[in-house]
């Protein structure tokens, strides 16, 4: 998965706002090669009663699709982090995954974030995470594009 420096510090900027509760966002750009983050948007968590769980809001999925589809883009995978815990999938995260959709889990350590796993659910049975590799595209790449 390709994104820009920028595009990850401002999902890292909005984990470090959430902690100690997960926050969550939209992963909006293109689907080839592994998907490329051309945009991150902020999402509403709607679970409010614990702290390590995320609950996206339907009405604001529909609404970025449609300002995604506006620009060309589509809705290619969903942010979360993961406050004092490790960047990999929890078993939550397996059930709630979308199939074909890029999973990125911030880990935020004592307020600070910590590292990013990007995460795809494998074609084979049994359902599973695969990692994908995250490529930091300079931003000069996307002005030429
Ligand atoms: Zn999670």
């Amino acid at each position: 998965m390709k994104i820009t420096d920028n595009l990850l510090k401002q999902m890292y900027a909005h984990a470090t706002e959430a902690y100690p509760r997960e926050c969550f966002g939209f992963l909006v750009g293109t689907p080839e090669n592994g998907g490329w983050v051309r945009r991150v948007v902020r999402g509403t968590n709607l679970n409010t009663d614990r702290t390590d769980r995320f609950e996206m809001d339907p009405l604001e999925f529909v609404k970025t699709a449609r300002a995604a589809e506006d620009d060309g883009f589509d809705i290619i995978g969903f942010y979360h982090s993961h406050p004092d815990w490790l960047a990999i999938p929890s078993q939550t995260d397996i059930l709630s995954e979308v199939e074909g959709s890029l999973y990125v889990i911030v880990a935020v350590h004592q307020g600070h974030p910590h590292n990013t796993g990007v995460w795809i659910i494998a074609d084979d049975a049994p359902r599973r995470f695969v990692q994908l590799p995250l490529e930091i595209v300079d931003e000069r790449e996307l002005e030429n594009d």
